[in-house]
């Protein structure tokens, strides 16, 4: 007996394809995982174009949504992390002022040097992964568009 054929559409290109297997990858663009639709192909054979169309629409759909919820997200971690630089970096100024004040002058300078490069390190650390990210994402998407 014949596998069923499901099949799947690119979200990238609006390719139609069928596979056996549970994911395809696409033939035209090679974008790596293809929506699968409920469907099986003999069925969507028998769909209308205006169901065929509406149904590649929603799997072009799915990846716009995907992307603006990705960008907004490392947006929304960058904020964060501009915002733990600058707290990080106030809170070793005013540790470190205080405890020097109050003349605790050693501990006072380890706060303020070690609190601000450590501040300095994660957030560093964390922004430069996420323009990495966004990097490939860019790069990935002006590769994609050929
Ligand atoms: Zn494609």
């Amino acid at each position: 007996m014949a596998k069923t054929e499901k099949v799947f559409i690119c979200p990238k290109c609006g390719t139609v394809g069928s596979s056996e297997k549970n994911n395809a990858s696409c033939f035209k663009c090679g974008y790596p995982s293809m929506v699968p639709t409920e469907y099986e192909l003999k069925r969507w054979n028998e769909l209308s174009e205006q169901q065929k169309r509406e149904t590649i629409e929603a799997a072009e759909m799915s990846l716009k949504k995907d992307e603006e919820s990705n960008s907004s997200l490392i947006s929304f971690l960058n904020t964060i992390a501009i915002i733990w630089l600058i707290a990080g970096l106030l809170g070793a100024i005013i540790i470190g002022i205080s405890l020097i004040s109050d003349g605790q002058i050693g501990f006072g300078l380890c706060a303020l040097i070690g609190g601000s490069i450590a501040t300095v390190i994660t957030a560093g650390t964390v922004m430069v992964f996420l323009d990495m990210a966004a990097d490939v994402r860019r790069i990935r998407g002006i590769l994609e568009k050929k």
